[in-house]
């Protein structure tokens, strides 16, 4: 513990930010706001950071009073600033929104959801890696026993087909994590318009660290992320991206492969009970197989294609209205 203080001590205190999106959460930000702010303030006591520390919440697009209660919070503190998007972009673009409007003008960056289901309480954990060298420190759920099993199965299953997949993630991890200006740099030379971000960190290297803790349940409001949203993102984590009509061809390609079951088994019969002309049953299987098979690798290809498409039109990824307290 002396050795811990003497080190936090003698190391330049560095601009923390925490970087909060928000989308229709007027019911948690007052107590969100609160705790933050009295972390930061504990922190900044502590000479763990810089008295210059700030939190800023991303209005993404919400259609309560969010920005508005963000814009009060703005006025009475200046710790705090509010960035609002010009629609709701979703989660991970508001992310980045608030970490690239805020580049170069911190030293390290903490990413956390406005619910605070996940205890920032292990913030001071997190900058304890962060000195011993960590540019980016994973805050990892070893306990989710206050999601539903539902959602804990689903997001392991999620995570399982990932890595079967190739796509690297760190095991109960999500977007709740300390990055410093070194890794936000490299983080930002990502252009890529179907953003996963989680996806993206283990792919930058440097010294990284987990931090462990417990995930609480959220206290009020709704889940921005109900089961439809889930399996979408699940969907974008692998594909990085969809194009609907693509997707039909792939569903459409399922159906007609498992009616090819129902097929095969008519078919079967018909020749038993020589029902048939010769010839007609070798015709018939593998047409209804390759057929769906067709159609499904059709839409897989259909899907990356897709996703080309909208990486080669480079849309902007997030649009700014209004910054608070610059
Ligand atoms: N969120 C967002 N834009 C969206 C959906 C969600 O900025 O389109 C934010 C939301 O306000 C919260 C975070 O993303 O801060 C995570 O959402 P939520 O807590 O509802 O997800 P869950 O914890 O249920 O997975
Ligand atoms: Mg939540």
């Amino acid at each position: 513990m002396q050795l811990t203080k003497l080190t936090t001590l003698l190391h330049k205190m560095e601009k923390l930010i925490f970087i909060v999106p928000c989308y229709n959460e007027e019911e948690v930000l007052e107590s969100t706001y609160t705790k933050l702010d009295d972390l930061l303030c504990r922190l900044i006591a502590g000479k763990e950071i810089d008295k210059e520390s700030k939190v800023c919440f991303v209005d993404d697009g919400s259609r309560d009073r969010t920005w508005s209660v963000i814009q009060d919070f703005c006025k009475k503190n200046n710790r705090v600033r509010g960035v609002k998007l010009s629609r709701n972009f979703g989660h991970q673009y508001a992310l980045l929104a608030g970490l690239e409007s805020q580049f170069g003008l911190f030293d390290v960056y903490v990413t956390v959801d406005a619910d605070l289901q996940d205890d920032i309480g292990v913030v001071s954990e997190m900058l304890l890696r962060h000195r011993e060298g960590a540019s980016i420190v994973y805050g990892v759920r070893h306990d989710r026993t206050s999601d539903s099993v539902f959602k804990r199965q689903t997001a392991e299953l999620f995570y399982r087909i990932m890595n079967k997949l190739g796509v690297k993630t760190i095991l109960n991890h999500a977007d709740f994590r300390l990055i410093d200006k070194n890794a936000l740099a490299e983080f930002l030379k990502f252009r890529e318009v179907n953003l996963f971000i989680r996806g993206i960190f283990p792919l930058i290297g440097f010294r990284t660290a987990n931090v462990y803790y417990k995930r609480k349940e959220r206290e009020l409001g709704a889940s921005k992320y109900p089961l439809k949203k889930m399996v979408s993102f699940a969907w974008e984590g692998i594909t990085s991206f969809s194009v609907k009509p693509m997707r039909l061809v792939l569903l459409l390609g399922l159906i007609t492969f498992l009616f090819s079951f129902l097929l095969i088994i008519w078919v079967s019969i018909s020749y038993i009970k020589g029902l048939v002309i010769p010839g007609w049953f070798s015709i018939m299987i593998p047409i209804a197989v390759f057929g769906g098979i067709q159609m499904i690798c059709l839409g897989i290809i259909g899907e990356y294609i897709g996703k080309m498409y909208s990486e080669i039109k480079a849309r902007p990824r997030y649009i700014i209205e209004l910054i608070e307290n610059k």
